[in-house]
């Protein structure tokens, strides 16, 4: 089978390989890989810019989409549709840039039938994770109409998802780019206002104007910690990201005098059980002008290529990769 394969010893190195399936690692279901993506994870992995992979030689490709080709575990039977993503697939175990994996059954998602595989993986991870942040803000207790919601990151592929979604449920969202060029981008897909993030990323006042009910962060640092000063009171904030920076110069000032919540989000160890929903959920609110808006498709050979452009911050939306 053809895989993208990251090997380390001096330094690292990224190629294409013919691999024997027999290499495969352990686990009761092989899937043959339709479709897989690009997120910024696979992009830290792939260039080495960050610590993703401890185990090497290692296919990354945090999720994939593709029909079942062999199975012991009784759920799932050959030629069924599955979707994966996270689970530590392409950072632990062998991931999804490959015509084949072979995974824990327990880490399988049916395809939701109205789902295309490709759809499935243009909302892949960050889609996935861009629901999970407005799911966030609804248990906060955010509402369409208890004011403006702030997207950091909006050009990327959860930035993309979450305006789309909170667009479409209604809420009001101001996206926060770097990226002036893609103003019409943000505005196709459903945001009112678009506002650099130069105005974020200067330190704050510990309390500033109030301005914000929701808050979905995808880049932390000092656009985070001043998002939050910003936040209205019984705000709250889904933090997912790091794409600027991890550590996060705040005040504990607008949680004690503002009510306000910061829920992190974590998507790759999801309980298996509570996924469909999730998926049925995105396949509903998601428009078919999204697929085209915010999903661009490339070939396993041109992976590599494409994981130094998202790093530079130089790739728009969601990155499709077809396998096979
Ligand atoms: P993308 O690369 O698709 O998007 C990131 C966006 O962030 C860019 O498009 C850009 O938007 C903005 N950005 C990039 N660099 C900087 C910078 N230095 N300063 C400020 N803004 C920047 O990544 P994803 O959307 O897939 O992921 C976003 C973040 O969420 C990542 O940190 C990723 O690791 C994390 N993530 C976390 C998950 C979880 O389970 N917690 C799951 C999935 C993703 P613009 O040009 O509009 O400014």
């Amino acid at each position: 089978m053809k895989a993208l394969l990251l090997d380390q010893h001096e330094t690292l190195s990224a190629s294409i390989r013919d691999i024997d399936t027999s290499q495969l690692p352990d686990g009761d279901v092989i899937v043959d890989i339709h479709w897989s993506t690009l997120n910024y994870k696979d992009a830290l992995a792939i260039t080495g810019k960050g610590k993703i992979i401890r185990q090497f030689p290692m296919v990354p490709g945090i999720d994939f989409a593709g029909v079942v080709h062999h199975s012991e575990d009784p759920r799932f039977h050959i030629g069924q549709h599955v979707l994966l993503t996270g689970w530590g697939v392409g950072e632990t175990y062998w991931g999804g840039l490959a015509e084949q994996a072979r995974v824990s059954g327990e880490w399988l998602t049916p395809l939701p039938q109205a789902l295309s595989s490709r759809q499935a993986m243009i909302i892949g991870t960050a889609g996935f994770t861009a629901m999970l942040c407005v799911m966030a803000l609804e248990q906060g207790g955010v509402t369409p109409e208890s004011g403006d919601i702030a997207v950091t990151g909006a050009s990327g592929g959860v930035g993309s998802t979450a305006i789309t979604l909170l667009s479409q449920l209604g809420y009001s969202v101001v996206a926060i780019s770097s990226r002036p060029d893609n103003r019409d981008y943000l505005l196709s897909l459903g945001a009112k206002d678009i506002l650099p993030v130069s105005d974020f990323n200067q330190p704050s006042r510990p309390l500033e104007k109030q301005r914000w009910t929701g808050v979905i962060d995808t880049v932390g640092g000092t656009v985070l910690a001043t998002l939050l000063a910003q936040v209205q009171y019984n705000g709250t904030v889904a933090a997912c990201g790091m794409a600027s920076d991890i550590h996060l110069p705040a005040t504990v000032m607008p949680f004690i005098l503002r009510n306000i919540r910061l829920q992190g989000v974590e998507s790759v160890t999801v309980p298996s059980a509570k996924r469909p929903a999730i998926w049925q959920r995105l396949q509903k609110l998601l428009p078919d002008s999204f697929y085209q808006q915010a999903g661009s498709e490339i070939a396993l050979d041109q992976v590599i290529e494409h994981a130094n452009k998202l790093i530079k911050n130089q790739i728009i939306g969601r990155t499709v990769v077809k396998v096979s």
